[in-house]
């Protein structure tokens, strides 16, 4: 057990995290230079593509200093603000945290949201300078701002390089000599931290966990403490390059779990193992059951590939835990499914699979949170996931929507108009901090619903990509929301009504119909584009018809000429979906949520 480390990597986005990791697989031999594939810990194809690692995954390796023989233990964590719980349970698992910052781009914004959750959980930081082989390096003034911000001396930051090399012999000393050896007893009853689970079709579920205490020996009749299932341990051991089945893991390691799962949701990251008999008498703290914050409507293209999309889904299921959904029907888009993401990247990412690993093609609705309607008879709650379910407003007592607690650390300079985007946001400042003199720490609660579209992205512009952004839900509280519905061509179409405050209604319900009209392409006839609360319509706008109006003139007349009128017109069947007589591409169903 001294003889172990477990660490983990923390970085802004594309300042060499995966690549520097490559670079210490190889210095230990963990991986040969004929098997390292450029970034080889991102092995999902969308993480490579995008650069982001969006699932963590661990890997031990094996480092002889001074003739001693030592374990590194690598976990590896998302970034992304969606995955933060999964963060948390990683940086928890572990002792120490590499933070690295390029020395050409200097502190950002994830580098801080992250480095604060390792110190939450007391970890040993090593900072490492690193891309100091690019000719705009600027060493000397980042390294000023580490020490700022982490309060070290200039001695303990590493100068590195993942492109040429330099430095790794030194940042595995480091681990070595700086980051603590586990602590533990490996004689009290087992108690480990479930910290990532892995879906594989073959094999069943791995669970990937780092021991607290005890030890687990294969064969062990194990329980999950949270979700209260019990398993037969069939195969467990650790992760190298591939899984190594061992005998034991014991406290302080880290290790897989193979007991034939068949669903990723079986297994909830941030649980505790233990041992059926002699259990541990407490889990670990910080569990959280993961509750998704963002629903939008899945519906096919096509109607008649309903039923491919379920068997899309439920495949999808089975390897996303988080990802949960229900069918859904709506008046306009016909049979699909509601469902509930972590965030909006998470929304994306399951959007892009159905379409890259099951050649699905579909359309999203704008996204929307979770509102609760109370209804005047008996206080009733209902919970309504798509804003067309709110219960009839003469029903409704109130309406509650989730808050969050935001924390945005920016510069100085961007607090001005960081406080008026969160302002127009519905939000409240609850305090200002100066973390240094050029670093300012803002909390606000705002409405979840306010941030869940391109907050993040106005965020970043506004602060030339200088603000970090976390949040956590504070809960449910009353605001005042009505209904806002679409209609087109006089039918108001569910898939494009959303909730939204009254004081906002009418400004919203204008901008709707305008960015409607724009993404809306020209017909053969007037479309007419109105918002509407209740019965009264509050704006419209009206798209002209494209050219001579030849449904006009079969008006009263043969229904089915008019629709070969219309199909003869119709081409680029992708992401369109026809609405009563209008074609309606993917973008307008997010027309509801364009703020600008
Ligand atoms: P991550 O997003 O933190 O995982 O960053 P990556 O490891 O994917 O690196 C981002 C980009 O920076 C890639 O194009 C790398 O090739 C490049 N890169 C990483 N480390 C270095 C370095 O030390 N020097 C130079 N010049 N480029 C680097
Ligand atoms: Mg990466």
């Amino acid at each position: 057990m001294k003889n172990i480390r477990n660490f983990c990597i923390i970085a802004h986005i594309d300042h060499g995290k995966s690549t520097l990791a490559d670079r210490l697989l190889q210095a230990t031999n963990t991986v040969t230079e004929r098997e390292l594939k450029e970034q080889l810990l991102d092995d999902m194809d969308l993480e490579r593509e995008r650069g982001i690692t969006i699932k963590s995954h661990a890997i031990q390796m094996d480092y002889e200093q001074d003739g001693e023989k030592y374990i590194l233990n690598l976990i590896d964590t998302p970034g992304h603000v969606d995955f933060s719980y999964e963060v948390s349970r990683s940086i928890a698992a572990c002792e120490g945290a590499l933070l690295i910052v390029d020395a050409s781009q200097g502190i950002e914004a994830q580098t801080i949201s992250n480095l604060y959750l390792a110190l939450e959980h007391d970890l040993t930081i090593i900072p490492v300078l690193n891309k100091i082989d690019l000719p705009h390096a600027d060493p000397e003034v980042v390294a000023e701002q580490i020490m700022d911000l982490i309060a070290c001396d200039y001695e303990d930051i590493i100068h590195a390089s993942g492109k040429t090399g330099l430095g790794v012999e030194n940042i595995l000393k480091a681990i070595i000599d700086r980051i603590p050896a586990p602590e533990g007893d490996p004689e009290a009853p087992l108690q480990a931290l479930i910290f990532d689970s892995v879906y594989n079709p073959f094999r069943g579920v791995e669970v990937y966990f780092r021991v607290m205490n005890g030890q687990m020996t294969k064969g062990d009749h194990v329980k999950f403490v949270n979700t209260r299932k019990q398993y037969h341990a069939d195969e467990i051991g650790s992760l190298k390059l591939k899984q190594q089945p061992r005998e034991i893991v014991s406290t302080g390691d880290v290790g897989y779990l193979i007991s034939g799962i068949k669903e990723a949701k079986e297994v909830k990251v941030g649980d505790t193992i233990t041992h059926v008999d002699k259990s541990c008498e407490k889990s670990i703290a910080g569990f959280e059951d993961v509750k998704p914050m963002v629903f939008a409507g899945i519906y096919p293209v096509d109607t008649q590939d309903f039923e491919e999309l379920r068997s899309s889904m439920e495949k999808l299921q089975l390897n996303d835990a988080s990802l949960v959904w229900e069918p859904e029907t709506s008046a306009a888009l016909g049979f699909g499914f509601r469902c509930g993401f972590l965030g909006m990247l998470h929304l994306e990412i399951v959007q892009e699979r159905l379409e890259r690993e099951f050649d699905m093609t579909v359309i999203t609705t704008a996204p929307s949170v979770q509102y609760h309607a109370y209804l005047t008879k008996n206080d009733e709650r209902v919970v309504v996931n798509a804003p067309s379910d709110l219960p009839d407003p003469s029903k409704l007592d109130r309406i509650e929507e989730p808050f969050i607690k935001a924390n945005i650390i920016t510069k100085a300079d961007f607090v001005g108009p960081v406080i008026s985007l969160c302002m127009d946001r519905r939000g409240t400042l609850m305090s200002q901090t100066y973390l240094t003199t050029d670093r300012v720490e803002l909390v606000f609660e705002i409405p979840l619903a306010e941030v869940v579209f391109d907050f993040f992205d106005r965020l970043k512009t506004i602060s030339k990509g200088y603000a970090s952004f976390d949040y956590e839900l504070i809960g449910f509280r009353a605001s005042k929301l009505v209904k806002l519905d679409i209609l087109l061509n006089n039918d108001p179409v569910d898939a494009f009504c959303a909730i939204v405050h009254r004081d906002r209604a009418y400004e919203r319900g204008k901008r709707v119909c305008e960015k409607l009209k724009e993404v809306i392409p020209r017909q053969q006839f007037e479309i007419p584009i109105q918002s509407a609360i209740g019965n009264k319509v509050i704006s419209r706008e009206t798209i002209r018809a494209l050219r001579k109006n030849v449904i006009a003139k079969c008006y009263g007349g043969d229904i089915s000429r008019k629709r070969k009128l219309l199909e003869k017109q119709k081409k680029g069947k992708k992401r369109m979906r026809q609405l009563g007589n209008v074609e309606v591409t993917q973008e307008a169903f997010m027309a509801v949520l364009s703020v600008d």
